[in-house]
């Protein structure tokens, strides 16, 4: 038997990404190497997560002749109208970071009820066989908007979430907590069946 496994490209230049998705799908997926991708970003034109995700995977499908996947992800609010959504890395500017990002999403929620702080993350996963096929699937994590930042780990708007059902912001969480259900936990596990039979995967 061949020990040979599918290479498979990650589009992201993002180190801490491709180390979580092969925490997430090289378990299922034991025939399965997942590879970074350094080449050109495309331009982000898309007007939905699952849009983005599509013309990321497609861009370093094109560039490296390998089968692609990415993500695109964000956070929801409820009383926002589903925004930040596709813009919530750059919320409170061009040219600003996470933290300027909660804040501003904060006292934007200044005035708004615990009730209605409903929020939720979203992460869509893409896969692009070149020339062959294209797919993607959605993950969500359903939460509320806190009313303070809580927490030192994570990243973006984790010390502002708490996960429905927790106690603590998603930056309270040990990485591997939030791993196990997280929104792209949700959307690659969604995505591993997929990748399964496209890829004649063990
Ligand atoms: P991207 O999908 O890497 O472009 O992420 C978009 C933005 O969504 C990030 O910059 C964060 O602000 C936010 N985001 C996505 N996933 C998470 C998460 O797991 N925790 C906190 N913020 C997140």
């Amino acid at each position: 038997m061949s020990d040979t496994k599918t290479r498979v490209v990650l589009a992201s230049k993002n180190e801490h990404k491709l180390e979580e998705l092969r925490r997430i799908l090289e378990p299922s997926l034991p025939g399965l190497e997942l590879v970074g991708y350094d080449g050109p970003a495309p331009v982000e034109t898309g007007l939905s997560f699952t849009e983005n995700a599509l013309i990321k995977a497609r861009a370093a499908a094109s560039a490296t002749g390998l089968p692609a996947i990415a993500d695109d992800s964000g956070i929801s609010v409820n009383v926002l109208g589903g925004m930040p959504g596709i813009f919530s890395a750059r919320w409170s500017g061009p040219d600003r970071g996470d933290v300027d990002n909660w804040k501003l999403l904060l006292w934007q929620l200044n005035d708004v009820p615990d009730f209605a702080r409903g929020a939720k993350f979203v992460a869509a996963a893409a896969f692009v066989l070149p020339g062959r096929l294209e797919d993607s699937v959605l993950g969500e994590w359903h939460g509320t908007i806190l009313r303070g930042a809580r927490g030192e780990g994570g990243f973006g708007y984790d010390p502002v979430f708490c996960p429905e059902g927790s106690t603590r912001s998603a930056a309270e969480m040990l990485p591997e907590q939030k791993d196990a259900v997280s929104h792209r936990r949700r959307a690659f596990d969604a995505l591993a069946p997929v990748l399964r039979s496209a890829l004649g995967l063990r």
